[in-house]
């Protein structure tokens, strides 16, 4: 599978620096809500969202200020039943423009290739070939209070791909988070209750309630989506 470069998906960000700043900085003391209204209002139809199905927190935010939105679900295989259960759920209860993206039945896998491959063929290279050309903007559920790693997370930022990447949740703390779900009655991954904070693919996956640091036995702390 080809690895996209940032120059062949796209030559030129649609935000110069001085624009970015001051979008941060307005931003900064936004609600989700506003940040997303900011990112529909200037991408329209070219954003879209990633979700992973944790939980639907992300979803509930954006799809009240963009219903037709397009979600973005990477199948990677090797999801638990109660991600794919949570998907189903959400289907039921959001009109979602939910796009499943899987890969190629030769993907590497984790047990042959380790889990750099294994993430790049399964999710970040279909990411890339997805979001190339058919959007400005995608939106993502990455938080600040996520692990020391997205402690710095901007709200607006230019991805590695020349997109323009939204953190509506950046500054969302933990009990704003908490609180959001509980008062919305969001969508929960029902392995949050059996202790995983974090939920990826069931063989990099061990129960914790330390933020990411269940994710690959403690080798990594990102598949590559964000970096
Ligand atoms: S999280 Fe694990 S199984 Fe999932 S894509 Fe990455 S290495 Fe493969």
């Amino acid at each position: 599978m080809q690895t996209l470069t940032p120059v062949t998906l796209r030559s030129r960000p649609s935000l110069d620096e001085h624009e970015l700043a001051l979008v941060n900085a307005r931003l900064e003391t936004a609600s989700p809500s506003e940040i997303v209204a900011w990112a529909h209002d200037r991408f329209g139809a070219r954003l879209a969202m990633t979700a992973s199905f944790a939980d639907t927190t992300l979803i509930d935010i954006a799809t009240s200020v963009a219903p037709d939105v397009e979600v973005i679900f990477l199948d990677t295989g090797f999801h638990f039943a109660e991600t794919l259960n949570a998907v189903r759920r959400a289907m039921e209860r959001y009109a979602l423009n939910l796009t499943v993206l899987r890969p190629p039945a030769d993907a590497a896998d984790v047990w042959e290739h380790g889990s750099d491959a294994c993430c790049a063929a399964r999710k970040v290279d279909l990411l890339d070939q997805h979001l190339t050309g058919r959007v400005d903007a995608w939106l993502s559920g990455v938080r600040r209070a996520d692990s020391p790693e997205r402690a710095d997370a901007a709200i607006v930022s230019i991805d590695r791909r020349g997109l323009v990447k939204v953190n509506p949740m950046a500054n969302m703390t933990d009990d704003e988070y908490e609180r959001y779900i509980a008062e919305r009655d969001v969508i929960v991954n029902t392995l949050q209750y059996d202790g995983y904070a974090s939920i990826g693919c069931w063989p990099c996956t061990e129960p914790s309630t330390d933020g990411r640091a269940g994710r690959w036995g403690g080798t990594k702390t990102e598949c590559g989506l964000h970096l």
